[in-house]
């Protein structure tokens, strides 16, 4: 069993999607752990995304994740990191595979209605960010 952090992003929030994108995750035995509606101030976007600092689109990647509710969960399962990001797609959703939650969701390369953790070390780092000190259900 491994455990990985999504964040369903405020543009798929404000869009009403959080129950489809559940749903995906509970077809695919990623149980969740965690949840919990944040509203993030420029800050704490800052700090989460700590390393894409100084990159083109950390000013408007981090304005973006500020500006409305989102939904951070910790998700459970086999191999639940890569399988994860198997189901949320390309980045890009122009490149996102049928059937995926950004060829589904996403607008666009930036507003992408979904996160999820791309390696176990930045899974715990993540999972502490959202949930420090949280026994985990
Ligand atoms: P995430 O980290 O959100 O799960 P990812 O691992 O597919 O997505 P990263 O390269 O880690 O993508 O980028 C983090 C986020 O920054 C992306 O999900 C997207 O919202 C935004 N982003 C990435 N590249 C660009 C870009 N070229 N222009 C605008 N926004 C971008
Ligand atoms: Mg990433």
């Amino acid at each position: 069993m491994e455990r990985t952090l999504t964040i369903i992003k405020p543009d798929a929030v404000a869009a009403g999607h959080i129950g489809d994108i559940i749903k995906i995750f509970e077809a695919n035995q990623l149980t969740i752990k965690a949840a919990r509606l944040v509203s993030l101030t420029k800050k704490e976007a800052e700090g989460f995304y700590a390393v894409h600092r100084g990159k083109g689109f950390f000013e408007s990647l981090t304005t973006f994740m500020s500006s409305g509710p989102a939904l951070a969960m910790v998700l459970e399962g086999d191999d639940a990191i890569a399988r994860l990001r198997k189901l949320m797609g390309a980045t890009n959703p122009a490149n996102a595979e049928e059937g995926t939650i950004r060829k589904l969701h996403a607008q666009d390369i930036e507003h992408n209605a979904v996160h999820g953790s791309d390696a176990p070390e930045t899974a715990a780092f993540e999972i502490a960010y959202f949930f420090p000190g949280v026994e985990l259900a």
